[in-house]
């Protein structure tokens, strides 16, 4: 009997994937990468002053149930609901290896989250994006071609934009109908048919004050993705969170496995998403008054930012100029984001939103590089 030869070391599809090498060179403002600039929970870092030392020669608990415990009753959902990993990045991991199958695709409105297409290639699944003005026309052409996972940021790195409702709805809609309706077997928990597995990435919707995680309860198939890096200030920590029925849940954790989430992560996470100062609604909502003042700003200087719900902002720039201006906002001593020109989408810098003090930073810089930045 033959067989097919190894497609050898490294493999074709993954050779060409690059170390992520964002430029992190420190800066006095660095507004990158949507971490939050007011700092992080104080709970939390009492928490990790407080973590004790022999807890640390021993394994931290299995499947991070006292962190399930905190981010069920922070969401308002069961803790079989909710599944735990080493940031957000590491459930989208979870999630990709346990629902698609080698070779089989993701589809996603693009530009979006830069992991996504990344994280394809590595674990051997195809990336299949769509242009988003052809999704927002259309939802159900993010199911052309049988994926098996349908991913949307809600809201959107870098746009900021958030689907609205109607089209979410369209989206399970036309999900259900490829499917042939969800009859889930009670016994086995699966679904019906074939639609794919559908993750709404939250990272962003603690500033949007709008939530799918109801939803995605409800819904078998379909996984809403939280996590601590952002509004909580916990980037350094690495805990993230997928949300969905339990049968759904129980699938990821699987693919997760043991000792996922440490054990000082695991403790200061609990901390920080009881919240008892009310700390994250407060710098969330100065980082929306904030973002809302900067746009403002942006606009009365001829600019023409692009309405977000998130604490980013995604300026357009003339084509071939992200990199330059990029570089002439470092020499001013502020980091921000460049983008290039994706498919029907125009390049642009992102500009994470922070205490006023750097935000008028930047518009200083901004009206030094005004030329630079007109289209
Ligand atoms: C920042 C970000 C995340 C968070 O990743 P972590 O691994 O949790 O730090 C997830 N999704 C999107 C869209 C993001 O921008």
């Amino acid at each position: 009997m033959s067989r097919a030869p190894r497609p050898g070391f490294p493999r074709p599809d993954y050779a060409s994937i690059d170390l992520y090498s964002p430029d992190r060179r420190p800066v006095p403002v660095d507004l990158c990468d949507n971490t939050n600039r007011w700092g992080a929970h104080p709970d939390a870092l009492a928490a990790v002053r407080d973590a004790g030392v022999e807890r640390l020669t021993r394994y931290p608990v299995l499947y991070a149930d006292p962190l399930r415990e905190a981010a069920a009753e922070a969401f308002g959902v069961l803790p079989q609901q909710v599944t735990t990993g080493a940031g957000s990045d590491d459930v989208l991991d979870s999630l990709w290896r346990a629902v698609a199958e080698f070779g089989g695709s993701i589809r996603y409105p693009a530009p979006t989250f830069s992991m996504i297409e990344p994280l394809s290639r590595m674990n051997g699944r195809e990336a299949r994006p769509v242009a988003w003005a052809d999704a927002i026309a259309d939802p159900s052409v993010l199911l052309d071609g049988d994926p098996c996972l349908v991913y949307v940021c809600r809201p959107n790195n870098p746009t900021g934009y958030s689907v609205d409702r109607a089209w979410i709805d369209a989206l399970l809609a036309a999900a259900d109908e490829r499917a042939g309706g969800f009859t889930e077997d009670p016994v086995t928990g699966s679904p019906g048919g074939v639609a794919p597995v559908l993750v709404f990435d939250e990272a962003y919707a603690d500033y949007a004050d709008d939530t799918l995680i109801p939803l995605a309860v409800e819904r078998p198939r379909t996984l809403v993705i939280r996590t601590m890096s952002k509004a909580y200030g916990l980037a350094g920590l690495r805990v993230g969170f997928g949300i969905g029925s339990e049968s759904t849940v129980l699938e990821v954790e699987k693919s997760r496995g043991p000792y996922k989430v440490n054990h000082v992560a695991e403790v200061a996470g609990a901390a920080a998403l009881r919240d008892e100062p009310g700390w994250v609604a407060a710098t969330i909502a100065e980082a929306v008054a904030n973002r809302e003042r900067f746009v403002a700003e942006l606009v009365r200087r001829g600019l023409d930012p692009l309405p977000s719900s998130a604490n980013f902002v995604f300026l357009p720039v003339a084509d071939g100029r992200a990199r330059d201006l990029s570089d002439a906002f470092r020499e001013h001593g502020v980091a921000i984001r460049p983008f290039v020109a994706e498919a029907g989408f125009s390049e642009g810098i992102r500009v994470s939103i922070g205490p006023w003090d750097e935000m008028a930073r930047v518009l200083d810089v901004i009206d030094a590089l005004r030329k630079e930045l007109e289209r």
